[in-house]
């Protein structure tokens, strides 16, 4: 058996700040932080500044992820 867990300061990695869930589509921004595609999108909407959610890192964003939900996918295209 093992003694020390690896997963365990892997676990907080691994969950998303916003809902505390297991990502979901994860992306990774500029500063190192994670959070799911939805959870982001939804708190950048309707958002002037694009900045980081994790309340002890708020690093300004400049660059938005591709919108996922509008013109994404094109039937046509496919
Ligand atoms: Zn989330
Ligand atoms: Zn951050």
């Amino acid at each position: 058996m093992a003694a020390v867990n690896p997963a365990k300061t892997l676990q907080e990695e691994t969950t998303c700040p916003i809902c505390l869930e297991y990502f979901t589509d994860p992306v990774s921004l500029d500063c190192d932080h994670n959070f799911c595609r939805a959870c982001i999108t939804q708190c950048w909407e309707g958002s002037q500044t694009v900045s980081c959610p994790q309340s002890c890192c708020k690093a300004v964003l400049m660059a938005l992820p591709p919108p996922s939900s509008r013109a994404m996918t094109d039937p046509a295209l496919k």
